[in-house]
């Protein structure tokens, strides 16, 4: 029986490497949808106390020490500017230098986007514009029928200077929450030395819309300058992206089945974090080997 794979965004692109690694056959449509998540995403795996993510941050950390996405991922220190450790992890800074703290924990970077478009390009060859008949679906992406709205945000390329007790080993992230109400991060582009993700914003839509980019980017600009003065602003890439996060009444990463199709849960805001998680969930009700 073929396997489809209905979206070749995020989840799309991490089955379908997994898929390849255990050499299972598969075609894949993809509506190019200008309201996605993957373009804009920031694609970081950021230590948490909950025990879930933890799982899959391990898990990660195997991924990219097998170079499942090199030269896309890469190993990041993790700083922030709260006093405790953010996402509800109990442990201790093991740097702090004054406006910001290191997690003694650590985070793994993902170029979304490029992985995206690297997966898509290995695989165009398996391209249709519609399943086979007879062939189980697998709707890969989380705009399905338990996404009630999106959750809008931003991301744009920037290049930065960050003094060297932060800047050490050239890999690091930054946390810049000034509220709890707002948040706004930099966080390190893989293969782009220098340069990091500047977002973003979670603005709530029951229908998608697009808004004033240069109001929020503005806003960053002012967000990292009140709470990390010695962080410069060096160059800035021309475009600011747009994204919209997959969000349904109840927050989970386990895939469902509705009819004949099995289905990737909208994942709001955690589906780089979790796609360990929930890739092997679809491989196992497909009745295929997990490990990997
Ligand atoms: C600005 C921003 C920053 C983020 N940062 C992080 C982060 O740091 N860490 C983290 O864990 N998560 C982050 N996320 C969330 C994460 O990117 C999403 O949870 C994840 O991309 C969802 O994956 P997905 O495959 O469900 O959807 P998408 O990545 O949106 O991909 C969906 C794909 O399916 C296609 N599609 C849609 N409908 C159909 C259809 N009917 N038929 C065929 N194809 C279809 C689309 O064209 C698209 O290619 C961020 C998101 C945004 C927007």
């Amino acid at each position: 029986m073929t396997l489809h794979l209905e979206g070749m965004g995020w989840i799309g692109s991490v089955l379908a490497r997994r898929l390849e690694a255990l050499g299972v056959d598969f075609t894949w449509s993809d509506s190019d949808s200008p309201i996605n998540a993957w373009q804009a995403s920031t694609g970081l795996v950021y230590p948490t106390g909950e025990p879930d993510s933890e799982e899959a941050r391990r898990q990660w950390l195997a991924w990219h020490e097998r170079g499942l996405f090199a030269p896309h991922s890469q190993i990041v220190r993790y700083w922030y500017s709260h006093k405790a450790h953010p996402h509800g992890l109990k442990v201790k800074a093991d740097l702090d230098v004054g406006w910001l703290r290191r997690s003694p924990e650590l985070a793994v970077q993902l170029n979304v986007a490029r992985i995206v478009e690297d997966t898509r390009a290995r695989f165009a060859g398996c391209r249709v514009s519609a399943p086979a008949p007879g062939a189980r679906i697998v709707v890969c992406h989380g705009w399905g029928p338990r996404t009630t709205h999106s959750v809008w945000g931003w991301s744009r390329q920037v290049r930065l200077s960050v003094p060297a007790d932060i800047a050490g080993d050239g890999l690091y992230s930054m946390n810049l929450h000034r509220s709890r109400f707002e948040f706004t991060y930099a966080y390190a582009v893989p293969g782009r030395p220098g340069w990091h993700y500047a977002g973003s914003s979670m603005v709530r839509q029951r229908e998608p819309r697009t808004l004033d980019l240069d109001k929020h980017f503005a806003r960053w600009l002012e967000a990292v300058a009140e709470v990390a003065p010695p962080v410069k602003v060096l160059e800035m890439d021309p475009v600011t992206l747009q994204g919209w996060r997959p969000k349904g009444e109840t927050l989970t990463w386990e895939p469902f089945e509705d009819g004949d199709r099995l289905y990737v849960p909208p994942l709001y805001h955690s589906g780089v974090r979790w796609a360990p998680l929930v890739s092997s969930a679809l491989l196992e009700r497909l009745g295929l080997p997990t490990a990997a």
